[in-house]
């Protein structure tokens, strides 16, 4: 039969315009797209069968697609060609004429191959695209969905204004170094895997929630916001198994950041934004392993930022200022001590030390603060004694994050005898600690001062976990008694009170001073005296107060 050049041509053109614009072999459109050229070839079936095994097992497992049918096919009469297109895929097209047509001519075959080529082309470039989306939007390593994907599908709500159905997720598995070096990096993937495949179960079958790989042991989530509490719980400890016999577990737990999206939230940027910020804030700042973006937060980062950029300045310019409190004995409120406490006076302002140490804290830069203060105190001391004052024993507080540092005793011994300060004046308060690492390095401290004649004193006793270890076996001279005992709580009113008194009687058992912080009242004073504890810090005495003011309580020592 001959062909119309122009139809044919017309046909053609056709055909690669909208096959331009399918997303697949598998996209709905593909009968249309052939239906022009295939009517002119008197077509009518082109089935598709690919093969993801190499070519001598093809006739196991090939699977047929209908790309376009139109009438009746004769099933004896078909064209066949296919192409091997990798190691692993082979493509076959398999073209059938219309029952009771006569056969195709020549000139029509030769067109059925040209017509067969551009398929393989457009099947060709198909896969490419999808390697390349693959590559784009999943993580090799576990075969997850990555940042990028999350983007594009939190772009696709947003654009739909179903955002905000959604609470956006990210987290970080806590110590996954830890678990790596234990079981290996291969094994450590398929934990993590595992770990991502059972927080999917909390999902619903929807394919618009998700985990998403960042990188390392980076996640980011979206779940519908009604799923929130189960997530939260399940980041919070779960125990994956370790091998496939199931038997050994470890528990991962993940500290997250939470953002119920809202809809004001314009960007993908802008949830990936305020869920790490969240994240980071859960990671460094607080001990909570969750936390929910909102816009206090949003000011507690702006303030953090602040406080890092200025305190390298500030710590060079000296506008840290050291506070003394005088702690009082009770039989004759004389003053018998102070706690040397940190302010920061900055452009007219003085700030508490609550807003910057927690900060400070997180970056070690409260170690230079610390020695800060106790040179400054060392200094003070020297010129009182210079001056020829009677001179109090100061405490000076030092920051957990010293634990590590293996030079701390003698940094704080040089830092003494620099000023030449008898050690007898000198006293460091020590926060109470949690984990066994930071317990031997406080008992080589409290050792070591106590060595060189310097007294210890444990800081906000009775608020940390191994309060009674820690007196039992570190040679402690001081017990500072949390303020928090002196508290009336209206559920339990008596119950601090009967705690505060047995323990000044068990430190008085142990040979151990203690003294009581934050006291307010004549009442607090009062009850005090009633239990034998002699000594006390507080506002009903005094605030603590700036070095000039402090100089004038010394004054009066010596009268
Ligand atoms: P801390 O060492 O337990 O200090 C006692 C805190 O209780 C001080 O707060 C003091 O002002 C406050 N206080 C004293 N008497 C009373 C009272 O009667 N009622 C109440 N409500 N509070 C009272 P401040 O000066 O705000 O210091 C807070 C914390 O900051 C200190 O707690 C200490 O942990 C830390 N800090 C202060 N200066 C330094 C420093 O130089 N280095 C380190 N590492 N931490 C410091
Ligand atoms: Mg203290
Ligand atoms: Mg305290």
């Amino acid at each position: 039969m001959e062909l119309n050049a122009t139809q044919y041509a017309e046909a053609i053109d056709d055909f690669l315009l909208k096959m331009e614009k399918l997303s697949g072999e598998d996209d709905p459109n593909y009968q249309t797209a052939i239906e022009k050229i295939g009517s002119l070839l008197r077509i009518a079936l082109i089935k598709a069968t690919f093969y993801m095994t190499p070519e001598n097992e093809l006739n196991k497992t090939g699977e047929d697609f209908c790309l376009y049918q139109n009438g009746t096919a004769d099933m004896q009469r078909f064209y066949y060609q296919r192409e091997i297109t990798s190691s692993r895929n082979t493509i076959a097209y398999s073209i059938y004429q219309k029952a009771d047509d006569p056969d195709w001519s020549q000139a029509e075959r030769e067109k059925l191959q040209v017509l067969t080529k551009m398929l393989f082309v457009y099947n060709g470039r198909s896969r490419i695209m999808k390697l390349a989306e693959y590559l784009l939007f999943y993580d090799r390593d576990l075969k997850i969905y990555n940042l990028t994907y999350f983007k594009k599908h939190a772009e696709e709500l947003i654009s739909q204004n179903r955002i905000s159905e959604f609470t956006a997720c990210y987290f970080d598995l806590d110590h996954f170094s830890n678990v790596n070096q234990q079981v290996g990096i291969e094994r450590g993937n398929q934990i993590m895997f595992s770990f991502v495949r059972q927080l999917y179960e909390l999902f619903s079958d929807s394919e618009e929630e998700m985990v998403c790989r960042v990188g390392g042991d980076n996640f980011i989530a979206l779940f519908y916001k009604e799923h929130t509490d189960a997530i939260r719980k399940f980041l919070e400890g779960t125990e994956i198994s370790v091998d496939d016999s199931m038997q050994t577990k470890i528990l991962i737990t993940a500290s997250a950041g939470f953002y119920l999206i809202s809809d004001d939230c314009r960007t993908a940027s802008d949830i990936v934004d305020r869920v790490s910020m969240a994240n980071s804030v859960a990671k460094d700042l607080t001990a909570e392993s969750a936390v929910f973006y909102n816009e206090a937060l949003l000011q507690h980062i702006n303030d953090i930022t602040v406080v890092q950029n200025l305190f390298p300045k500030a710590l060079q310019n000296e506008e840290f200022l050291v506070y003394y409190q005088p702690k009082v004995y009770l039989k004759n409120y004389e003053l018998i001590g102070a706690e040397a406490l940190c302010r920061w006076q900055h452009e007219d302002e003085i700030i508490p030390p609550g807003k910057f140490i927690p900060v400070l804290e997180q970056s070690k830069a409260i170690c230079a603060l610390d020695f800060y203060m106790l040179d400054h105190v060392c200094r003070d001391i020297r010129k009182w004694l210079d001056e020829g004052r009677k001179v109090v024993k100061v405490s000076v507080n030092l920051s957990r994050c010293h634990f590590g540092n293996i030079n701390l005793l003698n940094d704080i011994l040089n830092t003494i005898d620099r000023h030449n300060v008898p050690h007898q004046y000198i006293e460091i308060e020590l926060t109470e600690t949690t984990t066994d690492v930071s317990f031997k390095d406080l008992k080589d401290i409290v050792f070591g001062l106590q060595a060189n004649g310097i007294s210890t004193a444990v800081d906000d006793f009775g608020t940390g976990y191994s309060s009674l270890n820690l007196v039992r076996e570190l040679p402690w001279n001081m017990i500072k008694i949390d303020k928090s005992f002196l508290d009336e709580t209206e559920s339990a009113p008596q119950q601090n009170r009967v705690m505060l008194k047995h323990i000044i009687a068990m430190s008085q058992e142990m040979g151990i001073t203690s003294i009581v912080e934050g006291v307010e009242t004549i009442e607090h004073v009062k009850m005090l005296k009633e239990n034998n504890c002699f000594l006390a810090q507080g506002f009903c005495f005094d605030r603590p107060l700036p070095k000039n003011i402090f100089e004038n309580r010394l004054e009066q020592l010596m009268a």
